[in-house]
């Protein structure tokens, strides 16, 4: 007998469903396949109907509510205040809870063995980087090993590694008010120096930047699959390790700034965990409300601008990034269509499901080509890894520190 409790305490967010369709042109998986089982409405009913003992956990209903991204645009267009992601949470909880498979046992461990301690994560960052330049990499390419494996399309999304990671250890740049920086697993290893330029330009725009000592992963992987207990404990450390202090804390992750800002609701019963979500800040948030040392210098670019959903609809940050990006001299910041469709990344989304991600991917890519951009800026290391394994090689992604970089710091 399945438990229904953590699908049940979401049927007041349930019945805020008025059937408006407001959602369905904004919500990805029903824009490739047009049914309404795969839209917010469709999923919402299906959940509904679990809940009130019309319907079984069906493998097809799992499927419908599995392949949702938790993308939250259906949330940030709701015109009654539906909260999806909660709810998909709710509902992979739930399903959690019934003896998992032998995949998801393997997963559960692997990701429990990987993002429970960071230096785990850095020894698996060398490893590829291992991979990367011993020739192993390119031996699997050219002689046609990773098709075979089925692995040549997950192993297009891999960021090039470097050689040097950050390690939080408390060490600090600039001077002034101190901002902590959050380092995450993945931006502190593939994406180094993003996160070593997010601290120069923190300190550009007169703060004091601190990689704070003890921080872990944000616990946001674990919970979309529904392994609450884990994320938990991840948020318990980092509650631990960022204090009780009133200093912003500076994410350059979309996905984990989102995540972080959910701790209050993760945790209702820590009265530190709402003060915590309080002071997490977006890079591009925090950088918005300071005034730089010094004028930027210009930057002959056209530059378009990619929007996470984990920014827009999870955190509804839209205007800072531009803001930020238009004070550039010589930079010409161009839209992209569609800006609300997620481009498939959704953290592990691309890998565990890849035709879907793959469709969306290729809208977004063409989308982006569309512009005439020479670079594309987005504010997460999924969306990152998702877009540029699908443009043409001369349209360049960055994260927008980067470029902010470029202009204030480098
Ligand atoms: S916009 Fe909101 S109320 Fe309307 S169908 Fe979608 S989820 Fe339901
Ligand atoms: S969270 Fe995203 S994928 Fe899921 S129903 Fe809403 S819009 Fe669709």
């Amino acid at each position: 007998m399945v438990d229904l409790a953590p699908l049940q305490s979401e049927y007041d967010n349930m019945l805020r469903c008025i059937r408006c369709a407001a959602c369905l042109t904004s919500c990805p998986t029903y824009v490739v396949s047009q049914k309404e089982e795969e839209g917010p409405r469709g999923r919402i009913a299906i959940m509904r109907a679990i809940v009130e003992g019309q319907l079984d956990i069906t493998p097809d209903a799992v499927t419908h509510l599995d392949n949702c991204l938790l993308c939250e645009a259906c949330t940030q267009v709701c015109p009654s205040g539906v909260e999806m992601e909660r709810m998909g949470i709710a509902f992979r909880d739930t399903i959690a809870q019934q003896t998992p498979g032998k995949q998801q046992l393997a997963a559960r461990v692997a990701f429990g063995w990987l993002f429970g301690d960071l230096g785990h994560f850095r020894t698996l960052a060398r490893l590829m980087w291992l991979y990367q330049r011993s020739g192993a990499q390119w031996l699997g390419q050219h002689l046609g090993i990773l098709r075979l494996l089925r692995l040549a399309e997950m192993e297009r999304l891999l960021p090039k590694v470097p050689n040097r990671f950050v390690i939080p250890r408390g060490q600090t740049l600039g001077s002034g008010p101190t901002a902590k920086v959050f380092a995450g697993c993945i931006m502190s290893t593939a994406f180094a120096p993003t996160t070593e330029a997010t601290a120069r330009v923190v300190a550009a725009f007169g703060s004091t930047a601190e990689f704070t000592r003890a921080q872990v992963c944000c616990g946001a992987l674990q919970a979309h699959s529904g392994d609450l207990p884990r994320a938990r404990e991840l948020a318990r450390q980092n509650l631990q390790a960022f204090g009780d202090g009133d200093e912003p804390i500076i994410v350059n992750a979309a996905g984990c700034g989102a995540m972080l800002k959910h701790y209050g609701k993760l945790l209702p019963e820590d009265p530190r965990a709402g003060r915590f979500a309080r002071r997490v800040r977006d890079v591009s948030e925090f950088l918005a409300s300071c005034q730089p040392k010094h004028a930027p210098r210009a930057l002959d670019l056209t530059v378009a601008i990619q929007d996470p959903c984990h920014l827009l609809n999870a955190q509804r940050i839209f205007a800072q990034p531009r803001e930020l990006l238009r004070a550039i001299p010589g930079l010409k910041l161009v839209e992209i269509a569609e800006p609300e469709v997620c481009c498939g990344s959704a953290g592990i989304y691309n890998v565990t499901h890849s035709e879907i991600a793959g469709e969306l991917q290729q809208r977004k890519c063409a989308n982006i080509a569309a512009t005439g951009c020479e670079v594309v800026v987005t504010g997460n290391p999924g969306c990152w890894c998702q877009i540029q394994a699908g443009l043409p090689s001369h349209i360049q992604v960055r994260h927008v520190v980067d470029v902010l970089d470029e202009a204030y710091a480098k």
